[in-house]
């Protein structure tokens, strides 16, 4: 047989048709280019990429991991140190948004942000379309988009921002801050037992070494607010002088640490406690959990803060 079906299809295709596939392809090959030659704030500034390929990495774990379902969960991380003269000096590219508070220590900062609506696990592959770097305006209650595009950045930034707000000013290094929706965790904060002061930290604590060892201020618990409600925000930043993850009841976490990975981390080890609390119990037994002389040998050990 000389055609093929295949062969057949193409040759019955009208001309029209076949003008409309080339320029189908070349119209691909255009948008290919066009991205290659757009400018990101990225290019040459190898830290500053690395940084935000960081956030890409850890929404990629969120979305794998089932914690971030549709635009669920946020990320914001302090990128001030590794902005030049030049990111400076470039024109923003949105108006002037309020944040709705004033937040004197943010002045001349800039922070890279998950944008609203978008999605984690889009995030992962393409972090400057579903993010964006804003610059904090001297007026310290305002800010700008200055790039790549104009994404708005998430609904929780005044709350974000706030936290950032505390962290330096009581000097702390940290400068990632991320909020997810870890299962386990969540459904832990359905009973009231848990929602007590540093009872789920002793239980989760006592699950595994390695959860006292990587998250070692354990996890304060916010009792039940409005999302992105100023009353959250301000629990939140009481709750973290005394912890690095804070649990929002009957909804999900919000942690910080020097950068997205170390956060991603401790929320990571919590929640590993969790499961493993959860395979005891489904094996049919309370797990009998280390004990306290145990964990405060561990603290001893590795000159741990409690
Ligand atoms: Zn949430």
């Amino acid at each position: 047989m000389q055609h093929s079906g295949k062969k057949l299809i193409i040759n019955i295709l009208p001309a029209t048709e076949k003008i409309f596939n080339i320029c189908y392809i070349c119209k691909l090959q255009n948008n290919q280019i066009k991205t290659r030659n757009m400018k990101s704030i990225l290019d040459n500034r190898p830290e500053l990429a690395h940084e935000v390929n960081k956030v890409a990495e850890v929404a990629g774990y969120l979305w794998q991991k089932g914690w971030a379902e549709r635009n669920g969960g946020n990320i914001t991380v302090n990128i001030t140190e590794y902005v030049d003269d030049e990111i400076r000096n470039m024109p923003a590219i949105s108006e002037v948004k309020q944040i709705g508070v004033t937040l004197p220590h943010l002045k001349g900062c800039y922070f890279y942000c998950k944008g609203t609506n978008m999605r984690m696990r889009d995030l992962a592959r393409r972090p400057m379309d579903n993010g964006s770097v804003i610059r904090i305006l001297d007026d310290c209650a305002s800010y700008v988009i200055i790039a790549d595009k104009p994404v708005q950045p998430t609904s929780e930034v005044p709350s974000h921002l706030s936290v950032h707000n505390f962290l330096i000013g009581k000097g702390s290094p940290y400068k990632a801050s991320v909020h997810t929706h870890p299962i386990e965790l969540i459904a832990l904060s359905h009973n009231k037992k848990f929602m007590e002061k540093d009872v789920a930290t002793n239980l989760l604590w006592s699950m595994i070494p390695e959860t006292k060892a990587f998250c070692p201020r354990g996890l304060g618990m916010i009792p039940y607010a409005l999302p992105s409600s100023v009353e959250l925000a301000e629990a939140t930043i009481k709750e973290l002088a005394d912890y690095d993850v804070v649990m929002w009841e009957k909804h999900g976490i919000f942690a910080v640490d020097c950068d997205v990975m170390a956060a991603f981390d401790q929320i990571d080890v919590l929640n590993k406690s969790a499961l493993i609390y959860i395979a005891a119990k489904n094996m049919g037994f309370e797990p009998d959990g280390m004990s306290q002389e145990q964990m405060k040998e561990m603290s001893v050990a590795f000159n741990l803060p409690k």
